[in-house]
């Protein structure tokens, strides 16, 4: 189950691959079928044609089991635990620079450039989301780190 082709150029095993589930002996197994769909459909819409772009694309975190969700302190809603959302980067393009080319070229549910410091540019990642039914909102975001808590600014920023 886990060499599942999802889209051309990811399989499964680069979506549910956690550091932190293998080290806390964490299942991360999606638990439904409808979690697959969703990773599918997100690997169609959103890491194939940045792969087509830009490469080879590093997937950091892509469907977490609530338990895993737990342990990154993730939110409760948080997208990751629908197969809906990944967060990736690549070697090729700034974490900026790819948010930008998402945002002006796919689909998207939400956007959101994290923790780019704005001097490197390959600190933070990009997280994306995608929704198979048609609702995604097209929303983009940048989260920054104040004095140790996460803030959320309406675009992409600077
Ligand atoms: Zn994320």
């Amino acid at each position: 189950m886990e060499d599942l082709r999802l889209s051309k150029n990811f399989h499964l095993n680069e979506f549910i691959k956690s550091s932190t589930a293998e080290r806390m002996g964490i299942d991360n197994s999606p638990a439904t079928t409808e979690h697959l769909i969703n990773l599918s459909v997100l690997a169609h819409a959103i890491l194939q044609p940045v792969r087509e772009e830009f490469g080879i694309i590093r997937i950091n975190s892509g469907y977490r089991s609530p338990a895993l969700n737990k342990a990154v302190g993730g939110s409760k809603t948080s997208q990751h635990c629908n197969g809906e959302a990944a967060d990736f980067e690549s070697t090729k393009i700034s974490n900026p620079d790819l948010a930008k080319w998402i945002s002006e070229n796919l689909i998207f549910d939400q956007l959101i450039l994290e923790f780019y410091d704005g001097k490197d540019p390959n600190s933070g990642w990009v997280h994306c989301s995608y929704k198979k039914d048609d609702t995604n909102r097209g929303s983009i975001l940048t989260a920054l780190r104040v004095n140790g808590k996460t803030q959320y600014k309406k675009g992409l920023l600077p």
